[in-house]
């Protein structure tokens, strides 16, 4: 796709989801780190009800650390991998006392020092907390970069960093969103919904399905 293409791509999917935003669940920069850190692997929509009671017992780091690993576990059992991460949610909470005042620091290194916070939390937290233009490149924009021809690459960073390079600055930031809605409910894994996509013109998937299925 050229740099030309690649803007008309974003552009369409910007008109398409004009408010989007984060479906997590959050109320603050601490809620978002933790909400983020338990979707991996899991829905947003997984992760929102079990955080409804867990931010409700546990708001900040020093009431996450006094709930514990097994009351943090109660909360979060229904999603993937809860026992690990209900250790990292309590360590992380730990960390951000003793060393952040009990803040989210704002740079990527000291965000992917805390327990259970890789590249792609980071790239979330940097861009919806504090506005940064980072790309947070997950299974949804993995593949959409590959089979569109968006930001062709063999892994994770090499996506992102195309993505970072080609998309327009002004838009980079935003794009995380549009991106990723895109591929949930459009471009989808197993069948994307070509018929209805609003950047059929500039994607170059050469086995689009144009026509929506007999309901
Ligand atoms: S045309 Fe199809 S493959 Fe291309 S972006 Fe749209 S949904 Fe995805």
């Amino acid at each position: 796709m050229t740099l030309k293409e690649v803007e008309r791509f974003i552009t369409l999917l910007a008109e398409a989801h004009p408010d989007a935003a984060s479906e997590l669940d959050f109320v603050d920069d601490y809620t978002l780190l933790v909400a983020v850190a338990l979707s991996a692997q899991a829905t947003d929509a997984s992760v929102n009800r079990a955080t409804k009671g867990l931010f409700r017992d546990a708001p900040d780091p020093a009431a996450m650390v006094a709930l514990g690993e097994d009351g943090v576990a109660a909360h979060i059992r229904s999603i993937g991998l809860w026992r690990t991460k209900a250790r990292n949610v309590v360590a992380l909470s730990q960390a951000l006392l003793d060393q952040h005042e009990g803040q989210v620091p704002r740079d990527r290194a000291a965000l992917e020092a805390l327990p259970g916070v890789g590249r792609k939390t980071a790239n979330v937290v940097m861009n919806v907390a504090f506005g940064d233009s980072t790309m947070a490149v997950d299974t949804h924009i993995f593949r959409i970069g590959n089979r569109t021809g968006l930001a062709p690459g063999r892994t994770t960073r090499a996506v992102e960093d195309q993505l970072v390079a080609r998309i327009p600055a002004p838009l980079l930031r935003p794009a995380h969103h549009w991106l990723i809605l895109h591929g949930r409910y459009v471009c989808k894994a197993r069948r994307p919904e070509c018929w209805r996509c609003p950047a059929q013109e500039p994607c170059q998937y050469t086995a689009k399905v144009l026509v929506a299925p007999a309901r």
